[in-house]
């Protein structure tokens, strides 16, 4: 590993990475990754997720990607070039400019619930910044992660890419090594603080993409048969395994009563009426994680679904009512199929609930009337009004938490930026030095005209 390191720094010295033709060379071999792969991607993360049906897949982890391999080959020139920037009076006939230096040797560390998405799109920005990179993927998906190692140095070029497969122990060893930037996607308590207390040692920038609980306001006003496809779609969506699925639901006790019957009909919808025989809908990723969220059931009561086969890490679609913020759904992020509903007596009342709690990484509201409300008296990484996950899809908007959820932002220019020193320049001219003997020394304060 400290080989590796020493290799990619010394690529990196020689410039290597540094001409738009070659940065342009790697990120079509990415391209022809997807391409040529696909069959083994879909084939891997299906194994990973639980044998579902690969279309979910297809979306996630191929077509959203080449969204964003599109946008970044589309424009890499114009956002690579030098930045002229205002000048001052004394600076009339110099250049001033702001560099897009790239970092250096950059680290990328995934999880497994997105396992190729999650560090293919950082290492589409990173490469088109110039960097040399390490990937980390999750260890938990293995069979993707099998894949990647195996798959991508056919690629990509050796001398400045690597996949380092490592557990918790090497992954710790791996970050006292200096990098020049940390993209680390996670979960918030515990491992984002170890990713940046590690990256202060060496006064490494990062950017956190963690989790959290995020809320979805529900109002009296909206056509509850939609808002309940469109909210069952983002919390069962890759069997509730999304960092930005809505958590939880808040909503008056008439909104719930409504809710409900809607709710079991998107879902049967969805899923058909026993959501096991599916092919639309996942597995738990791992016992750990099955015995985690089972354990959650026992919150509000359960109105629909509830099922579970620890055998087949298979949890049913389920949705939970009269849940209170006492209860243990409402302590952590869920990242599972269930969906609690916490009532509340209006809107002003939601939006002290989501503000007495750390800040999420989306806040969903659905009204006709008073999203706006929502948006403007709370904080949050992202929004989306009427719909949920819908904002990921744009590669115009940044992504990231805020607070507790993350720091930092990517996808599209953002990305991009992430990746990016804006080096600030300054070319003076060598000639007219009479205009500088003001501000050389010995001073007067006739020289200082005062
Ligand atoms: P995780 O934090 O357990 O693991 C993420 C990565 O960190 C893995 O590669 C793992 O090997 C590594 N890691 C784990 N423990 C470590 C340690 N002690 N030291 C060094 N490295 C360590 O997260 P996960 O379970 O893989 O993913 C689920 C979490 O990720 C959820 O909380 C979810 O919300 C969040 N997430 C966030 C986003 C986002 O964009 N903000 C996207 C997906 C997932």
């Amino acid at each position: 590993r400290g080989r590796l390191r020493v290799h990619l720094r010394a690529t990196w010295l020689s410039g290597k990475t540094r001409p738009m033709e070659y940065r342009v060379a790697q990120l079509e071999a990415l391209g022809r990754f997807l391409d040529e792969k696909k069959q083994d991607i879909l084939e891997a993360t299906a194994a990973d997720m639980g044998k579902v049906r690969g279309i979910r897949a297809y979306f996630t982890e191929i077509l959203l990607c080449k969204n964003e391999l599109n946008d970044t080959l589309n424009n890499l020139c114009h956002w690579m070039k030098d930045e002229h920037v205002d000048k001052n009076l004394v600076t009339q006939l110099d250049s001033a400019f702001i560099r897009k230096d790239p970092y250096g040797v950059v680290l990328i560390i995934a999880p497994w619930n997105y396992p190729i998405h999650l560090f293919l799109v950082p290492l589409i920005g990173a490469i088109a910044a110039g960097n040399c990179v390490v990937v980390k993927p999750s260890e938990t998906s293995k069979n993707t992660e099998r894949l990647v190692a195996e798959m991508l140095s056919c690629y990509l070029d050796n001398d400045c890419f690597a996949v380092v497969t490592a557990g918790v122990e090497e992954t710790t060893r791996l970050l006292e090594n200096k990098f020049d930037y940390i993209f680390f996607t996670g979960m918030s308590r515990r491992v984002g603080r170890i990713i940046m207390t590690a990256a202060a040692k060496h006064l490494t920038p990062v950017t956190l993409e963690l989790g959290g609980k995020n809320p979805c306001y529900v109002s009296d006003t909206c056509d509850v048969q939609n808002v309940a496809r469109r909210v069952a779609w983002g919390r069962f969506f890759n069997a509730g395994q999304t960092c930005i699925a809505p958590d939880y639901v808040l909503c008056s006790v008439e909104m719930q009563e409504k809710l409900m019957p809607a709710l079991r009909e998107a879902i049967t919808e969805f899923f058909g009426s026993n959501p096991r025989e599916s092919p639309d809908f996942g597995r738990i990723v791992g016992d750990k994680q099955f015995r985690r969220i089972r354990a959650l059931l026992c919150s509000g009561r359960v109105a629909i679904g509830g099922q579970t086969d620890e055998k087949e890490r298979y949890i049913a679609p389920t949705v939970l009512a009269d849940v209170l913020p006492s209860d243990p759904a409402m302590q952590e992020e869920i990242f599972g199929p269930i969906l609690p509903i916490v009532v509340v007596a209006n809107m002003d009342e939601a939006i002290d609930f989501i503000n007495a709690r750390p800040r999420p990484l989306a806040i969903y509201a659905f009204s006709c009337d008073s999203k706006v409300r929502v948006l403007e008296r709370t904080s949050s990484g992202g929004f989306c009004g009427n719909d949920t996950l819908m904002h990921v899809t744009l590669t115009s908007l940044p992504f990231g938490g805020i607070g507790n959820s993350g720091l930092g932002k990517y996808h599209g220019k953002f990305t991009f930026d992430t990746f990016t020193h804006h080096r600030g320049c300054l070319h003076r001219n060598m000639g007219l030095e009479a205009l500088n003997a003001l501000r050389y020394p010995p001073y007067s304060q006739q020289k200082l005209g005062l």
